[in-house]
């Protein structure tokens, strides 16, 4: 008989099979779950903006718009463009790394040019809305990263401090070594986040106070895609933050 033969190991290895298996069934079903929720959530996401696209196109074919209505109409058409094609964008790259091929390719990177473009190709975005932002490269070093993902990190951090700060405010973008980390340290002196929203901001499709979000105008993947950019790195992010006090987001490579 079988089951006579097993040994107390044996069962036990038995018992520690079983629970992974239905560890792993658990996982399989918690994956499924979640990807619906994330596809009911893009859905959404997807539908709001065409709603309004839709909606307001019709409204400018009227004929009584005064000219500041029609302004004010193709602004909204400008912005939700604008959401639509940051939202396809963020959905295409986290679509690539979920994809198991998925990888990075590390080179070496001279950081004070490599943030100094970096800081241009932004810059303007800052400039356009009447806010500041600063480089400050303590020493030059050399790092070794992968530069394309390295600048998608710290674009996605930027776009951020930028949307969530007022008109005026700076925004420190500070770069240096540490125990032969690369870090790289972005504060604003925005809204800022509530501590017990530190961990959830990094879940794709999460935004902290839905309707002060979209008015910021995200999708809530900006995060998620810097989170899983720093993971492939083995790097680590972190945030201090607070309501009111502006944030500041830390990267360790
Ligand atoms: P979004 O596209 O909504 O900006 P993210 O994933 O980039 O999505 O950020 C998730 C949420 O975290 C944002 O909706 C916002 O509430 C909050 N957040 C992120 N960065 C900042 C920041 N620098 N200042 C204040 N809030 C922020």
């Amino acid at each position: 008989d079988f089951r006579v033969k097993l040994t107390h190991k044996s069962r036990d290895e038995l018992g520690e099979l079983s629970t992974s298996i239905q560890k792993l069934a658990d996982d399989l079903e918690h994956t499924q779950k979640e990807r619906m929720e994330f596809l009911a959530a893009i859905s959404h996401e997807l539908r709001t903006p065409l709603t309004y696209l839709s909606g307001y196109s019709s409204v400018l074919k009227r004929d009584d718009l005064s000219e500041q209505e029609r302004q004010r109409y193709v602004s909204i058409l400008e912005e939700e463009s604008a959401r639509l094609t940051e939202l396809v964008k963020n959905l295409f790259d986290l679509a690539q790394m979920d994809e198991t091929t998925f990888t990075i390719s590390k080179e070496s990177v001279q950081a004070t040019p490599f943030f100094s473009t970096v800081l241009q190709r932004v810059k303007h975005s800052f400039e356009l809305e009447d806010k500041h932002l600063e480089l400050s490269i303590r020493e030059d070093f050399e790092m070794v990263v992968d530069p394309v993902r390295v600048e998608q990190i710290v674009v996605n951090l930027l776009d951020n401090a930028r949307k969530y700060s007022p008109i005026h405010s700076i925004t420190r973008l500070d770069v240096y070594v540490q125990d032969g980390h690369t870090v790289i340290r972005i504060e604003d002196e925005g809204i800022g986040i509530h501590t017990r929203d530190h961990e959830v901001i990094f879940e794709k499709l999460i935004r902290v106070e839905k309707s002060r979000s979209r008015e910021y105008g995200g999708a809530g993947l900006g995060l998620a895609i810097v989170k899983e950019l720093v993971d492939a790195h083995g790097g680590r992010i972190e945030v201090i933050s607070d309501i009111g006090k502006g944030s500041i987001f830390t990267v360790i490579l």
